[in-house]
Order: C-alpha cells, then sequence, then structure tokens
C-alpha cells in the first residue's frame, strides 16, 4: 500500500492552527478581564471595609470607564439606593432607559431596578405601575412580592389578598395566614363603619383561608359580645382552644365578663382554671388570679399564686402572691406592703410582648408587627424579660 506522503505536510499545518487558536483564546480572555477596569476593584475594596462614600466615588469611575456594562450600572444604582441616595439611584437607571435600541431583556431588567428605586423612594404610584408592567417576565416573583408590600403598606386588602393568592400559585410558598388577617383588617374597617354583617361575611373568609386563624374568632365573639350576645360570644371564643390555645390568654378576661353579665360567673371560672391548668399561660394566670381573688377572697387567691410561684418563678406571680397576702395577714400588712411594692419597682413596665422576627418590643399585643410588618409575629403571652 502506498504512504501518502501529504500527511507529512498536513501535520505541522494542524499543529500551527491549534497554536494559533490557542493564542486567540488566551488573547480573548486577557481582554476581557481587563475590560473589568481596576475602579471595580477599588469599589469592592471600598465595600468590603465598609466605606461606602469612596466605594461609590469607584464606581462612577468603573461606570465612566465602561459605560456599555449594565453590571456596573445595576452595582453603582443598588448602591445609590442602599444608602438612600433614591434620586441618584432612579436619574441613573432612568438614562440608562433612554439608550436606543436596548434589546428586551436588559430594558426589563433596568425597569426592575427602576421599580425598586419608586419603592424605596416611597413613589408608591410609580412602582406599582412598573411591578404591574414585569408580570409576565422572569422578574414576576419579586415583582409580586413588591406588590403585595405596596399594598399591604396602602392597606389596600382586596388587592392584597389577590397578589397573596397569585404569588402562593407562582411561588408555591403558603399564604394562608397572611390572607386571614388581611380579610381581618378588612372586617376591621366594616366593624368601624358599623357594618356586621359585612364584618362578618369577611371573618368567616378569615377562617375559610386559615382554619387557625384565632383572630377571627376573637373579632366574632367580640361582635356577638358588642350586640348583648353573650352565650354566642362565649361557644365563639371556645373554639380558640381547638385553634392556638396560646391565644387563650387575650379573650380570658372578655370571656369572664360574658360569663359574668349572663350571671354564670362561676361557670366562666371554672372554665378558665381549667384552661389554665391544661395550658399553663401568665396571661390566663393573672385573669384567673383577678377572679379568685374577687370571688373567693384572699386566700385562695393566695394558694392559687403560691401554687403557681412553685412551678415557675415570675415576678408577676410574686406580687399576686404579696398582694393576697396584704389582704390577708392584717397584722403583717405593713411589711408585705413594702415588699410588694420593691417588686412592683422591680417590674416597672417590664412586661412586654416581643416580635419573634425582629424583636421588637410592645406594650400592647399586635397582630401585625409595627417594626417588621410580620403577621402574628408576637406570641401571645407578655414577658418580664426579652426572650
Ligand atoms: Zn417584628
Amino acid at each position: 500500500m502506498e504512504f501518502e506522503y501529504w500527511w507529512l505536510l498536513a501535520l505541522p499545518l494542524f499543529f500551527t492552527l491549534g497554536w494559533l487558536a490557542a493564542r486567540i483564546d488566551i488573547k480573548q480572555l486577557l481582554s476581557e478581564s481587563s475590560a473589568l477596569p481596576a475602579a471595580y476593584f477599588k469599589g469592592l475594596n471600598f465595600l468590603i471595609s465598609d466605606q461606602h462614600d469612596k466605594a461609590i466615588e469607584a464606581f462612577i469611575e468603573a461606570v465612566q470607564a465602561n459605560a456599555d456594562s449594565l453590571e456596573l450600572h445595576f452595582a453603582l444604582g443598588s448602591l445609590f439606593r442602599r444608602r438612600g441616595e433614591v434620586d441618584r439611584a432612579i436619574h441613573l437607571h432612568l438614562n440608562l432607559l433612554e439608550r436606543k435600541e436596548l434589546p428586551q431583556p436588559q430594558r426589563l431588567a433596568i425597569m426592575a431596578e427602576l421599580a425598586q428605586d419608586y419603592l424605596k423612594a416611597g413613589l408608591l404610584d410609580r412602582a406599582e405601575e412598573l411591578f404591574r408592567s414585569l408580570d409576565d417576565s422572569r422578574y414576576q416573583q419579586p415583582a409580586l412580592r413588591a406588590l403585595l408590600e405596596i399594598y399591604v403598606r396602602e392597606r389596600e386588602w382586596e388587592r392584597a389578598i389577590e397578589i397573596a393568592t397569585e404569588l402562593e400559585r407562582v411561588s408555591g410558598v403558603p399564604f394562608r395566614k397572611e390572607i386571614a388577617q388581611y380579610y381581618c383588617e378588612m372586617a376591621v374597617k366594616s366593624i368601624l363603619d358599623n357594618d356586621y354583617p359585612t364584618a362578618r361575611s369577611k371573618l368567616e373568609k378569615a377562617l375559610d383561608a386559615n382554619t387557625n386563624c384565632t383572630r377571627a374568632n376573637v373579632m366574632l365573639g367580640e361582635m356577638e359580645a358588642a350586640n348583648g350576645h353573650h352565650e354566642a360570644a362565649i361557644s365563639i371564643w371556645k373554639r380558640i382552644e381547638y385553634q392556638q390555645p396560646d391565644y387563650l390568654g387575650l379573650i380570658a378576661a372578655k370571656m369572664l365578663t360574658s360569663y359574668r353579665l349572663l350571671g354564670r360567673v362561676h361557670d366562666g371560672m371554672a372554665l378558665l382554671k381549667n384552661y389554665l391548668q391544661t395550658y399553663q399561660t401568665t396571661s390566663l394566670l393573672s385573669v384567673v388570679y383577678e377572679v379568685v381573688l374577687q370571688e373567693e377572697g384572699p386566700e385562695n387567691a393566695a394558694i392559687l399564686a403560691r401554687n403557681e410561684l412553685a412551678k415557675k418563678p415570675s415576678l408577676q406571680t410574686l406580687d399576686q402572691l404579696l398582694q393576697a397576702r396584704t389582704l390577708l395577714d392584717k397584722a403583717e400588712t405593713q411589711d408585705m406592703h413594702l415588699m410588694q411594692q420593691a417588686v412592683r419597682n422591680a417590674i416597672g413596665n417590664r412586661t412586654a410582648y416581643y416580635c419573634s422576627q425582629c424583636g421588637f418590643r410592645a406594650r400592647h399585643y399586635h397582630w401585625q408587627c409595627p417594626a417588621c410588618n410580620s403577621w402574628e409575629s408576637f406570641p401571645p403571652d407578655a414577658r418580664e424579660t426579652p426572650p
């Protein structure tokens, strides 16, 4: 078989081609990495060392050296936003949008950034409009979350329910607790307008959305009690035990008032004592202590406080024990009084509710945290010390 000599020529040629290809690749890589201006790395360094003003200067320099890089602009814009210089962020993103022949994905990316600027600036109408226009894009989920934030902030509950339902559908994350709370907020408004039938229907919708929504039952009971239907109120409030028994303390005093108005204060007391024995919450204890003191006298109240104090040391319970003892032992009254005063001083304004999400401290119970806007984030028992 004859050897084909042209192979001898072809081999070096392939080597040369391979070598050229490699060189071109390396050249391209080098040019790409040098495309990131030194100012960019300088900016990163400043960011890491928390020198935000200098980081902004460096990023501005990087953007000027590399006017085509959208990512650099976004980095600078988000830095402006984080620093609270929202007008500069808006200006930057609006300028980008004015560029001609922007491909659609880039236009959408700029709009998503601009919408965040408007949200941060509190220009909610403009933010809403932009987020709405991102509904079909890959920014859909963050846009829906931002829209939800806007509607909750503006207390537009109907729209909030609509968006939360949509968000639940596209993200698979449940929003039942929030949706039920939005219905409760609508009911609060109807009650203020004296429109009880609408309030009732909203609260029923809240329970449809989340069978564990204790707030709906608290409010349904309050409505019945306000209209003098105390039997109905009590039977609604009793449902809370099967939802979240920790919340019984929130309505224990009201339940007792309804029992009292029905002339059945002892039934109420028996029920609450039973709850206290089963669930051991401090808010239940203070209601039970008060009614025992009133109905059975200081001796039984002292026994109750002493038993509870043995189970769980607490200044509040000690205060109750001292109070009952003051009423009981006339001879030692003066000492008891002083001791109680000291305990009261120690407690001061210390008992408070603490948000489980952000730690915010509040004197009154909130269904929505005033600081971080989480729903049902306050445990229903006030505490003497932060958790
Ligand atoms: Zn909070």
